[in-house]
């Protein structure tokens, strides 16, 4: 058995490098850049009226209330061509371009204009510049506006088309296979017989791959026979990845990590001193990787949560994969022997004072109806023995955390 951070360790020195591939912008949502990209033009393109008003010279305005001659209108889309000459405005609308001759725009609201239009009534003094944003203020032509390595989340998307950046270069997802073995489990949609469960590791794991984007091919329910494990390892081991749950403890058939080694695999751990997980077990062979993950549903939860998303997050070219830690106060106590580090469903919520963490009643690894209640996992070292109302701790969110928690309260008082 080794410790978490010496498995963690080993998972990260172990990785292939990520791979990279060129995507429609359209198609990268989710991805990690692998290039940098600078701007294409100036943004905005040209000088940009922040509000709806009346584009004006500042020093006509400069004695309020100040009659004008409204001359022309510059609307979204087409410039007001003429220049603007001393004593006149111009009617604008927010993102038009600013005329000529104009150095600020004063809103609408603060404004009055004559019945037949042709004057407009300014009743409050601009300085220069005022509701203008001038050309290039946001970004000038070729400065770094993504680095390699970025997230391309929702704000990046809208950058990559603001831009043009039609085709980038992203790390490449990696390709996913998914089974889980033992002789009780039958899949969801059948009835068990007397000695039997149904398989709800499958499902759970999936669940969790798409969280990280990724479509798991499923192979299936294994049984407990080395055949049987050697055939679905050699299937397996065509994708980047293969996950496995059940079969990676000390049973008498618990056949998994002897049909890597014999398939020629290197086994680089196979238990870690935490709780759950103890049993998961970490593989390679040049490039492919293999995780075993305990069969109890919650050990497996956890597990993947460990060890195995840091990993693919990794592979995804994510540069601080790792889990989402915070530091709170327990809001009741909690007895907890804990011989090795572990990991309890809890729910976290945030109040005035910071995080509050709950950590909720489950009854051991297999319990995944008390588990399910949890948006977080909190966080035992190896040696605790008991913690208190109000003692500090650390916690996990889990990566569904938003979706799992009530919204803040922001007047507190938590959830
Ligand atoms: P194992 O890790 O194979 O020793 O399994 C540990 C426990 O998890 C046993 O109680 C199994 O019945 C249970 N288990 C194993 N695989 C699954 C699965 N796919 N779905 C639900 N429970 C499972
Ligand atoms: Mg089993």
């Amino acid at each position: 058995m080794i410790p978490i951070d010496e498995a963690l360790r080993r998972i990260e020195k172990n990785l292939p490098a990520p791979a990279i591939e060129s995507l429609d912008f359209r198609s990268a949502h989710g991805r990690v850049l692998a290039e940098g990209l600078t701007a294409t033009g100036d943004i905005p393109p040209f000088n940009k009226s922040a509000v709806d008003g009346y584009a004006v010279r500042a020093a006509d305005v400069r004695a309020v209330p100040a009659e004008l001659r409204c001359v022309g209108e510059s609307r979204a889309g087409s410039k007001w061509g003429t220049p603007l000459r001393e004593g006149e405005a111009i009617s604008i609308m927010t993102g038009a371009p600013v005329p000529d001759g104009a150095d600020a725009v004063q809103m609408v609201e603060k404004t009055r204009r004559s019945a037949d239009g042709s004057l407009v009534t300014i009743l409050s003094g601009v300085c220069v510049g005022e509701n203008v944003v001038l050309r290039g203020s946001e970004a000038s032509t070729g400065k770094v506006i993504l680095e390699p390595g970025r997230y391309l989340g929702p704000a990046e998307l809208a950058i990559l088309a603001m831009f043009g950046h039609r085709q980038v270069r992203v790390f490449r997802m990696p390709s996913v296979a998914l089974a889980a073995t033992g002789d009780e489990v039958v899949e969801a949609d059948q009835v068990p017989g007397p000695d039997q469960i149904r398989n709800s590791n499958a499902p759970s794991v999936s669940a969790q791959l798409k969280l990280l984007g990724l479509e798991a091919e499923y192979l299936g329910i294994v049984r407990d026979d080395r055949a049987e494990i050697r055939r679905v390892i050699t299937e397996g081991l065509r994708r980047d990845v293969l996950i496995l749950t059940g079969g990676v403890s000390v049973g008498a058939y618990d056949f998994v990590k002897e049909i890597l080694l014999e398939a020629g695999l290197e086994v680089i751990f196979s238990g870690v001193a935490v709780r759950p997980g103890k049993p998961t077990l970490f593989a390679r062979r040049g490039d492919r990787l293999v995780f075993g993950l305990p069969g109890n549903p919650i050990s497996a939860f956890v597990s993947f949560e460990l060890f195995v998303r840091p990993a693919l997050e990794r592979i995804c070219g994510s540069v601080s994969a790792g889990l989402l830690r915070i530091r709170g106060r327990m809001s009741s106590g909690a007895k907890h022997k804990s011989e090795r580090t572990s990991f309890i469903p809890a729910r976290l919520s945030w109040n005035q004072e910071g995080w509050a963490i709950e950590p909720l009643p489950w009854r051991g690894s297999s319990d995944i109806i008390g588990f399910s209640r949890a948006n977080g996992l909190l966080i035992l070292p190896q040696g605790t023995r008991a913690i208190a109302e109000g003692d500090w701790v650390e916690a996990v969110l889990l990566p569904d955390f938003w979706q799992r928690s009530p919204r803040w309260k922001p007047e507190g008082g938590g959830q």
